[in-house]
């Protein structure tokens, strides 16, 4: 810092001093005395100012200083400071010069850590969330389990209680499913797993939740649903199943069609979770048996028939 003082002082003693000459060299009639006693007073008024002016360069650094500190605390580690020579301060070989530097580096290595740290916790987050899909959801289709179907169940069921929320459960299975796996292989029967569960996905409502119970088994939970608008949406779902087509390797497409027994749920109909899912079975035996490829909402009557003639 001394040296870049005197520096300063020297530079703008030589500025003041050959502006100085200039302007009495321009004029006529040149008082020699006059001039020298002239210099010598700038040079006086030169020496004087150029503390405060060193000040004020060096306020200006320590501004620039505290400002990058302020960043770092806020988080910002990618700001740099100047570490190329200062128009007004040469500043390569100065003691403020290897102080940017340093704290260049700091700055460096705390964003390439902080970067390291966050990459580790999103790696973190998307195991966490691999592992409870694991849990959650069926390895195959990507739909939830039976047990987290269970679960959802179980809310429905007290929503019901609390709320007076109606909502109705469905079971589907493909028809002739062996057939398929018979007929064109354990893949195409794959593929057709696949496609019904997508389709699943995107036919029901936001609120609904869809799961794969078993084989070629789906499960629906319609939510804020009672026996008509289930009907209504089960019977979409079913059409839109039937136009599903599956391509086949030959060109050909392969098209199915599902059987499903539902039961909607209110809340004059005591009932719990296994006796849902026997209701609904029972309607899906009902369509099974009377030709498949139908829907069929449970009843008592129905249960009582069926009872009769197994
Ligand atoms: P139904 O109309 O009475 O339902 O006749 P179905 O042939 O569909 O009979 P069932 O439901 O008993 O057959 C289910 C078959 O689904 C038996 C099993 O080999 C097959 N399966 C179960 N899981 C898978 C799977 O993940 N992939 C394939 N390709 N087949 C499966
Ligand atoms: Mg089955
Ligand atoms: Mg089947």
């Amino acid at each position: 810092m001394v040296t870049t003082r005197n520096r300063m002082r020297f530079y703008a003693a030589i500025s003041v001093t050959t502006a100085h000459g200039l302007l009495y060299g321009l004029l006529p009639k040149v008082n020699v005395d006059h001039m020298v006693i002239s210099l010598s007073v700038h040079l006086v008024v030169v020496f004087a100012l150029s503390p405060f002016f060193t000040n004020w360069l060096f306020t200006r650094h320590i501004k620039r200083i505290q400002t990058f500190v302020e960043e770092l605390k806020n988080g910002d580690f990618t700001k740099r400071l100047p570490v190329t020579a200062d128009s007004l301060i040469e500043m390569d070989s100065s003691e403020l010069n290897q102080l940017h530097q340093s704290l260049n580096w700091m700055a460096r290595q705390i964003d390439i850590r902080e970067q390291t740290i966050r990459a580790q916790l999103e790696d973190t987050k998307q195991r966490e969330q691999d592992l409870q899909n694991m849990v959650i959801r069926d390895s195959m289709t990507k739909l939830f389990n039976r047990k987290y179907f269970r679960e959802k169940v179980s809310l429905a069921l007290s929503q019901l209680e609390h709320h007076d929320c109606p909502f109705a459960l469905a079971i589907l299975d493909i028809d002739f499913f062996k057939k398929i796996n018979d007929g064109y292989g354990h893949l195409t029967g794959d593929a057709v797993i696949l496609k019904l569960a997508r389709l699943l996905e995107q036919h029901v409502r936001g609120e609904d939740i869809v799961a794969r119970i078993g084989g070629e088994e789906f499960a629906v939970l319609l939510t804020h649903a009672d026996q008509t608008s289930a009907e209504k949406i089960l019977t979409r779902l079913q059409a839109g199943i039937r136009a599903m087509e599956i391509p086949l390797e030959d060109g050909l497409c392969l098209q199915i069609t599902v059987s499903i027994g539902f039961v909607a749920v209110h809340a004059t109909l005591p009932t719990n979770q296994d006796e849902l899912f026997h209701q609904a079975d029972m309607a899906l035996y009902h369509v099974k048996q009377n030709g498949r490829n139908g829907l069929k909402h449970w009843s008592s009557d129905e249960a009582a028939m069926a009872l009769n003639n197994p």
